[in-house]
């Protein structure tokens, strides 16, 4: 199998775990929320029972706490910053093995383990 196509699968297979589509919508609201202010980003961690719980915090200081649990982490990127994953959320993604989706107003893109980005909305 072409390897996008197993990256592809692999994406619509995350998205569709528990949790993970109610987690997305939150964040998608609040990402479009006119009250967020430039520096706000919420993120979270689901885990494999589909439990999550969105936090709040600021660019420069969220830190997502995972376990073994985990098994997808997401967080919104301001409209101050670019909507793509940055290097930063790229390496973490390949140092955890947990795939991370990025939504930002316009935008959500996965980043998996393994350095791929797909753009997803
Ligand atoms: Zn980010």
């Amino acid at each position: 199998m072409h390897a996008s196509l197993i990256v592809a699968k692999a994406v619509l297979a995350l998205l569709t775990l528990p949790g993970v589509h109610q987690a997305e919508g939150l964040l998608q609201a609040e990402a479009n929320s006119p009250n967020v202010t430039s520096l706000t980003e919420y993120y979270t961690a689901v885990e494999s029972d589909g439990s999550f719980k969105i936090h709040r915090g600021d660019e420069a200081t969220a830190i997502i706490h995972t376990d073994a649990q985990t098994v997808l982490v997401m967080h919104t990127h301001p409209d101050c910053y670019l909507p793509q994953p940055s290097p930063q959320d790229i390496a973490e993604a390949a140092r955890t093995g947990i795939p991370d989706i990025v939504v930002s107003r316009y935008a959500e893109y996965v980043v998996m383990p393994d350095g791929s980005v797909t753009e997803v909305r």
